[in-house]
């Protein structure tokens, strides 16, 4: 059983405590463990059920069938934490509902939220979120897609990839250039639904812990005038300032893999004898075991941090994400390696908990902003304070 204390802290309100409750017996009951041989349609599946259990409505505003009136940044991250301690797919599936459209949720017009949120809340409409391109990933400001106006609306060309949800996505809330200005200021953001003609997303990347993952290509795509989501030009402030709400949630879903991960080497160590006693009486074992819940109750303190900070005082807190994502990605990784060690040769073979979160973790190190990239953020902000 994992370490619940952290829920006593005050970060949270007993709302949090009971949807923390709630879910875990939801996922005893309708998660399985296993590694889907079809991750499309178990990825579709997980949505309808995450859907039909009410957790996607934790991914959208309550004007629109959701829970909270503001997107509550302490839920998602319990979700996602909860989620990603039972099955990485289902974590991704619920992650990417909110990510994909949460756009639309903060900056959308009436008619595109009533298009498409209540359809994500229940699980009936996939969401996904392309702004990564062959040639700017980490450089969002010089992506070169572009969108031109037309008599009829717009038109666009270019490419997006590695575009999570890509190929079963119902719609993409996507990034392009409009070119009011160069560089940041130039770029708008547009909800494109998948069955628009010209768009192609059917190539398809595979990765080591696979989910649907794809490159999109359009050249010419139409799409009509309200399909502009917001305001021309300011596409970039809108995809960072949706990932300033996610970004923590990222830190979440490394912190659950973490205590799974956690969890079993615990186990393990207890049930697997060596010499007279058992791995758990061994000294370096144990130091193993006390650096990984040093790191993971570190991770939590920051990523809930993170998430009461954002939810009470309503103000951007990309300081505290970027050091929640930052920890909670890196030291989960360094925990799952040290749970791959305590399992031994079973650590690395294919199909067991601590191979799978091996594969699990590594991307999230990469997307959503790269550690680097947070280490950036993290130094501006430290910087700036210091020079004030
Ligand atoms: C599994 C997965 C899912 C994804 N899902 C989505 C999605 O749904 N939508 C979407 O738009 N994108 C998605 N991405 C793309 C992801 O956001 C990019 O991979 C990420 O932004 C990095 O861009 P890049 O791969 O082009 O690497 P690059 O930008 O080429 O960076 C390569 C490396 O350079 C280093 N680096 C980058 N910037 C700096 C810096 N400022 N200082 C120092 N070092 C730096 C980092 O180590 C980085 O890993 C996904 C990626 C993966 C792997």
């Amino acid at each position: 059983m994992s370490d619940r204390s952290f829920l006593d802290w005050p970060f949270f309100e007993d709302g949090h405590r009971r949807l923390a409750d709630e879910l875990e017996a939801w996922c005893g009951r309708e998660l399985d463990d296993d590694e889907p041989k079809d991750v499309d349609s178990a990825c579709r599946h997980l949505v309808r059920r995450l859907g039909a259990g009410g957790w996607l409505r934790y991914c959208v505003p309550a004007s629109h069938g959701g829970v909270h009136e503001r997107l509550d940044v302490r839920s998602l991250a319990l979700i996602r934490e909860t989620l990603a301690r039972h099955s990485g797919l289902a974590d991704f599936a619920f992650a990417m509902q909110g990510l994909g459209s949460g756009a639309i949720s903060l900056f959308g017009s009436e008619a595109q939220k009533h298009a498409w949120l209540p359809a994500v809340a229940a699980g009936e409409a996939i969401a996904a979120f392309a702004l990564t391109e062959p040639e700017s990933g980490s450089d969002v400001a010089s992506i070169d897609s572009s969108a031109v106006e037309t008599d009829e609306g717009w038109a666009l060309t270019g490419a997006k990839t590695f575009i999570s949800n890509g190929g079963i996505a119902d719609f993409y809330v996507l990034f392009a250039r409009t070119g009011e200005a160069p560089g940041a200021k130039g770029i708008s953001a547009f909800v494109v639904p998948a069955d628009t003609p010209g768009l192609d997303d059917s190539e398809r990347i595979d990765v080591i812990a696979p989910h649907p993952l794809a490159t999109l290509r359009f050249d010419g795509m139409r799409l009509p005038g309200e399909a502009l989501l917001g305001e021309r030009g300011q596409g970039f402030a809108y995809a960072m300032g949706t990932l300033d709400v996610f970004r923590t949630t990222v830190g979440a879903a490394a912190l659950g893999f973490a205590r799974r991960a956690l969890d079993e080497a615990t186990d393990r160590a207890l049930t697997r004898r060596l010499g007279a006693g058992m791995l758990a009486d061994n000294a370096i074992t144990q130091s193993k075991l006390a650096e990984m819940v040093l790191d993971v109750d570190a991770s939590a303190l920051l990523v809930y941090r993170s998430a009461w900070l954002r939810d009470t005082t309503g103000r951007r807190n990309s300081r505290e994400a970027a050091l929640a994502k930052l920890h909670a990605t890196d030291s989960a990784q360094q925990v799952i390696d040290k749970a791959v060690q305590i399992f031994g040769g079973l650590g690395v073979t294919r199909g067991n908990i601590a191979e799978r979160l091996y594969r699990e973790i590594r991307a999230l190190r990469i997307y959503e902003g790269a550690s680097e990239v947070q280490k950036v953020v993290i130094a501006r902000a430290h910087l700036a304070e210091h020079r004030a």
